[in-house]
């Protein structure tokens, strides 16, 4: 018999649920500082995946150890019903920084939740029952928000008939220029036949998108948004704003709703709120709409007290630390850093602040997907060599890499060589 310890790993994978994980995964983190984590063995990995775009900070930034920490001694979780100074304070610095008319807070326990409320609420105000979304999304996996995702491998862990998922939501085309057939700048065709769509559903109460979309990082022209904004404006729907992964300042904002001038009514907000620490997200709408919403998702978790002083920590580490303006910086240095490899394999490094990643294509010309079977190939060697990252996009070749908003550029310059090298190996043993 084997008197071997078993890992943590083989630990986990005898109790844990998991259905989202691939190879080299789940990584066994011990401890975490700044942009790096550590596992089990010692062995330490820049972070691209921020604890999944929540520590942008960093981990464990000194500020929200020590707030939370403050916290934990004074007082931790009470009804929701109730409040304490942690709650005021971050509400105030959201709904502060939030876009007009956004001016109060429902809080929840996570992103999906808030997407559920988000759309209760635009229900509840419009008394209209149909949400139009965007190609390409992702709101979360919850019953209600379900059919606002674009990928039909989510929609189909409902074990619903697709029609069922799907009924009161509709898409949309993605801004997707990359690949966009007229290869345009940007006259906006995409969205020529929207108002008919849009007319051929009366019943629609909003329209739900993520100013930036975060799967494959796919960055809309400002026209797209203008054209768009106008037309829901047009036919009177309600703008509800997905800020889960774009709010506190993963695009170079505290808001991405800032770099399309968009007002939202509704504005959803997750991720980084809670510094890390802790389970916190919320739903954000004007006077008009809050001081109308009933019901919610009374979530008992919600407004927990030492969450909310991490996540003003936050707030107030982005602002002291000039975290937006280095954002910006990093974003724009790592795209010129990895078109600079001028490598066959890199088909488009497109960044909104230090939200997007690097398509992979096989050429460059054709713009031809790189093979899954490669991509895979190239995320395990930046694996070894020390890279934590996940691969998303509409076709799964997009390198997904967004750091916490302190990575510096030698750390990204590492990143870059170790690309350099893996893109090489990857080809060389490819034939
Ligand atoms: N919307 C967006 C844009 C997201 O990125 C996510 C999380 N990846 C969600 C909604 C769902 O948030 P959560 O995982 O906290 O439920």
């Amino acid at each position: 018999m084997s008197t071997d310890k078993p890992t943590l790993v083989n630990r986990d994978a005898k109790v844990v649920i998991r259905p989202w994980t691939g190879s080299n995964e789940p990584v066994p983190i011990v401890s975490a500082s700044g942009c790096t984590v550590t596992d089990e063995d010692g062995r330490t990995f820049l972070d691209f995946t921020s604890g999944y775009f929540v520590n942008q900070a960093g981990h464990c930034h000194p500020n929200i150890v020590e707030a939370a920490t403050a916290q934990l001694k004074a007082v931790t979780q009470v009804s929701g019903r109730h409040t304490t100074p942690p709650v005021v304070d971050l509400a105030e610095r959201l709904t502060e920084a939030a876009p007009d008319p956004i001016s109060r807070i429902f809080f929840t326990t996570g992103g999906s939740e808030s997407n559920e409320n988000a759309v209760k609420m635009a229900r509840q105000t419009s008394g209209k029952t149909d949400i139009l979304c965007i190609d390409n999304a992702y709101h979360g996996l919850t019953g209600g928000v379900l059919g606002g995702c674009s990928a039909p491998k989510y929609r189909a862990t409902s074990g619903l008939p697709d029609d069922e998922v799907v009924r009161r939501f509709f898409r949309i085309p993605a801004p997707y220029c990359y690949r966009c057939p007229k290869q345009n700048d940007c006259a906006t065709q995409c969205l020529d036949g929207v108002e008919a769509t849009v007319e051929a559903r009366p019943e629609t109460a909003a329209l739900l998108a993520e100013p930036v979309q975060a799967v494959g990082g796919i960055v809309p022209p400002e026209a797209w948004w203008t054209r768009l904004d106008g037309i829901r404006k047009k036919h009177r729907l309600l703008l509800v704003l997905d800020e889960i992964q774009t709010g506190l300042g993963r695009t170079g904002t505290m808001f991405a709703a800032e770099h399309y001038g968009l007002e939202p009514d509704i504005l959803t907000v997750g991720k980084g709120i809670s510094g890390g620490v802790g389970a916190l997200a919320g739903v954000m709408a004007s006077d008009a709409i809050a001081s109308e919403y009933y019901g919610g998702t009374t979530p008992t978790s919600a407004g927990n007290a030492v969450s909310a002083a991490a996540g003003a920590a936050l707030f107030d580490t982005i602002v002291s630390e000039g975290l937006l303006a280095n954002c910006s910086a990093m974003g724009r240095y790592f795209t010129e850093a990895v078109e600079a490899l001028d490598d066959p394999w890199v088909g488009d490094v497109r960044f909104k602040g230090l939200l997007g990643g690097v398509e992979l294509v096989s050429d460059r010309e054709s713009r031809e997907v790189l093979p899954g079977e490669l991509v895979g190939q190239v995320k395990e060697t930046l694996f070894g060599e020390g890279m934590l990252l996940t691969v998303s996009g509409p076709h799964k070749n997009v390198l997904r890499l967004q750091p916490p908003l302190s990575i510096t550029s030698k750390q990204l310059d590492s990143f870059v060589d170790a690309l350099k090298r893996t893109l090489e190996i990857t080809r060389s043993t490819a034939g």
